[in-house]
């Protein structure tokens, strides 16, 4: 994507990543601060997220809040207590990129179990909408909210081996399009993005024969991360949008 960005991009803005403590999160939060917003991090382990946020402050970014928050654990009720924390270090949020996720097994169907199946589901699914529900009441504070989802290509197209992770992005853009359709007269815009195959720690696992170099960074997507936060995307709503729109799915030959 063409996006070239001023500096002040994100001034007085304030948003939400999960899954800020490697890869794609990791660096949405590095960058959203780099264009002026304030960030708040959630991520399962102390000091990834402890790394992250020094990492922010020595560019001389802004962390409104850093919380500690495993998503195997988000029941609606532990979501609403996450929420009032929030609300301790900000009145409201501008953005929340739902970021965090996990693989499960890339194996055909039949060799799913159902403890990896319902572990997909719980975080990749049931706690994104927990939280949504739970972050939802902050971010119609803002005068130009911004809800994004992570998708993925498997998430439109089905394809062999992607189990309960296929389905779970299939469930992800469902959610995104309910929340658009329910919110497209109010100052909230819903979104997903599909990065495309990363070069991150997910992606190594899924494909371990793959030459990393032939893939794109994190830093790579970030105009399009970018985008969907500032006000030139305030207008669109309920679309799901490839960070890498070129790309063929699949290994980088
Ligand atoms: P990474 O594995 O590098 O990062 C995933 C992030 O999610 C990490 O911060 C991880 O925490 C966090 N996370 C995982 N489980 C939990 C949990 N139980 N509680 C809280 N946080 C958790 O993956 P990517 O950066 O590649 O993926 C980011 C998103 O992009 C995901 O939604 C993924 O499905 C999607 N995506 C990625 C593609 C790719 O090619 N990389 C392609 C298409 C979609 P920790 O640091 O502790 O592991």
């Amino acid at each position: 994507m063409h996006h070239q960005p001023q500096r002040d991009l994100l001034l007085g803005r304030t948003i939400l990543v999960t899954g800020a403590t490697d890869g794609i999160g990791r660096e949405a939060a590095l960058t959203y601060t780099r264009f002026s917003a304030k960030v708040v991090l959630t991520g399962r382990d102390s000091e990834k997220l402890r790394q992250t946020e020094a990492a922010i402050i020595a560019e001389g970014g802004q962390v409104s809040g850093s919380f500690l928050f495993d998503l195997t654990s988000a029941t609606p009720e532990r979501c609403l207590e996450f929420a009032r924390q929030i609300e301790q270090v900000t009145p409201l949020l501008d953005g929340v990129l739902h970021n965090a996720g996990v693989l499960g097994d890339v194996a055909p169907m039949v060799e799913q179990t159902a403890q990896t199946w319902q572990h997909v589901m719980d975080i990749n699914v049931n706690a994104t909408f927990f939280l949504t529900q739970a972050l939802l009441p902050l971010l119609l504070r803002s005068d130009a909210g911004s809800l994004v989802f992570t998708s993925s290509s498997v998430g439109r197209q089905g394809r062999a081996n992607w189990g309960a992770y296929a389905v779970s992005k299939f469930a992800t853009e469902g959610m995104m399009q309910v929340l658009a359709d329910e919110y497209k007269h109010t100052s909230l815009r819903v979104n997903c993005i599909n990065p495309g195959g990363t070069r991150t720690k997910m992606r190594a696992s899924a494909f371990p024969q793959e030459d990393p170099n032939k893939l794109k960074t994190p830093a790579d997507l970030m105009p399009l991360y970018l985008w969907l936060m500032g006000d030139d995307s305030r207008r669109k709503t309920g679309m799901s949008f490839d960070a890498q729109p070129n790309r063929k799915p699949g290994i980088a030959e």
